[in-house]
Parts: C-alpha cells; sequence; structure tokens
C-alpha cells in the first residue's frame, strides 16, 4: 500500500483538487484506490456526494488516528489522504501514515514560508524513517505563462525538500468539476488540465514504485 498524504495548513492551496484528482487518475490508471478525507470539512466527501454513480472510494478519518485506521480497513495499492487546515495533530497523524507527503503551495514567497512548520514536522519524519518517507513540493495554482520567480525558486531551495518538476497550473476547469463531483478528465479528457494531472501522478508513481 502506498500512501501519499496531500498536506498543507494553509486554505486554499489545492489540497482537495489535487487529492481527487490524484485519486482519479490513479484509478484510471487501473489501481486500487481509497481517497481519505482528513478535513472535518469534508470538503472531498461533499465532491463525491454530488455525484451519485462516484467511481472513486472516499472515507472520512478525521481524527488523528489515521494510521490505525487506515489497517483496518481493506488494503488498497493506493491510498491518497487529503490534508485538513490548521490541524496539527490531523496532520502528524497523516505524516506518519504516509508514504510521501505532497505539500501543494501556491508560486509566492509567503504561502511557502507558510508551510515552515510542516516542513518541520516532514523532515524529522524523514530522518526517523532513514529516508523511506518522501516528500515534495508540487507548485499549485501556477499562472500559465509566468514564469516562476527566483523569489520562490530560493524560497523554495531553503526548505531543502524537492519540487516536483509537474506543476498545477490556475484552471477554471478545476473548480467547474469540483462542482459536479467530476474532474478534468470527464469535462476534457485529452485536455492540458488532464495532461498536468497524468504527469503529476506518473511522476509520484515513479517515486513511489
Ligand atoms: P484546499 O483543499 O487546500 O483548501 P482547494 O483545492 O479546495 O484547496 O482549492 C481552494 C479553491 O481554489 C477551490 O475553490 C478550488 O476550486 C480552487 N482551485 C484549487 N486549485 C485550482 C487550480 N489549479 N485552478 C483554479 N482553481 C483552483
Ligand atoms: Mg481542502
Amino acid at each position: 500500500m502506498h500512501v501519499i498524504a496531500v498536506l498543507n495548513q494553509k486554505g486554499g492551496s489545492g489540497k482537495t483538487t489535487i487529492a481527487t484528482h490524484l485519486a482519479t487518475a490513479l484509478m484510471m490508471a487501473g489501481h486500487d484506490v481509497l481517497l481519505v478525507d482528513s478535513d472535518p470539512q469534508g470538503s472531498a466527501r461533499d465532491w463525491a456526494a454530488v455525484r451519485e454513480d462516484q467511481p472513486v472510494p472516499v472515507v472520512g478519518i478525521d481524527r488523528p488516528t489515521i494510521g490505525r485506521d487506515l489497517k483496518n480497513l481493506a488494503r488498497k495499492e493506493f491510498v491518497v489522504i487529503d490534508g485538513a487546515p490548521q490541524a496539527a495533530d490531523l496532520a502528524a497523524s497523516a505524516i506518519k501514515a504516509a508514504d510521501f507527503v505532497l505539500i501543494p503551495a501556491q508560486p509566492s514567497p509567503y504561502d511557502i514560508w507558510a508551510t515552515a512548520d510542516l516542513v518541520e514536522l516532514v523532515k524529522q519524519r524523514i530522518e526517523i524513517t532513514d529516508g523511506k518517507m518522501q516528500a515534495a513540493f508540487v507548485v499549485s495554482r501556477a499562472i500559465k505563462g509566468t514564469r516562476i520567480g527566483s523569489e520562490v525558486t530560493n524560497a523554495l531551495n531553503e526548505y531543502e525538500l524537492p519540487v516536483l518538476e509537474s506543476r498545477v497550473t490556475q484552471r477554471v476547469i478545476y473548480p467547474t468539476t469540483a462542482a459536479t463531483g467530476t474532474t478534468v478528465f470527464d469535462q476534457d479528457p485529452d485536455g492540458p488540465a488532464s495532461i498536468e494531472i497524468n504527469a503529476l501522478m506518473n511522476e509520484l508513481k515513479a517515486k513511489l514504485i
């Protein structure tokens, strides 16, 4: 079982968008997937509930027992955890359960600096697990046609965590799909958003398998 936790204490960084899309992309690639909603606000559960024939199974575990609870569920090939904002105990529990912590961050130094506490916890865990747990930033909500500035690159480099090559761009299609419990794969299967989500999935898979 490969557990990917999408974490960032900042709301609006794109966690739920990335978690729902990553889970769907993995499922479409033929994997057995579970999406865990660890946010007490239940956005991923809301997303799933809108659609009666939602193909991605979603469970809510918004208590700091994620690791233990996952052991009691049927084993899946992949588990994607949608992180909670500002809940240190939930984040700590998701980090402990994770094989990979994915930190989506908007390309602004302020947003990157706001991840300092999380990065600290993640680095401790990497050390405890002798590098078995991995982590990386993914640039989220990047404006198309804009280069990531040197301030952002410098802010990311300070943390000494890898930054994925794939990025998620700011696109109207993402909030549109959220409202219908679907993903970009339903609305524009060959479009640029589907391509970038698949690239993200493949980059993560290459690191995990
Ligand atoms: P989080 O789970 O970190 O709070 P969300 O994924 O819920 O973040 O995103 C917050 C808001 O921003 C939502 O309305 C979502 O639709 C929108 N959003 C997220 N990612 C993108 C994107 N790549 N392009 C456009 N809108 C986005
Ligand atoms: Mg969310």
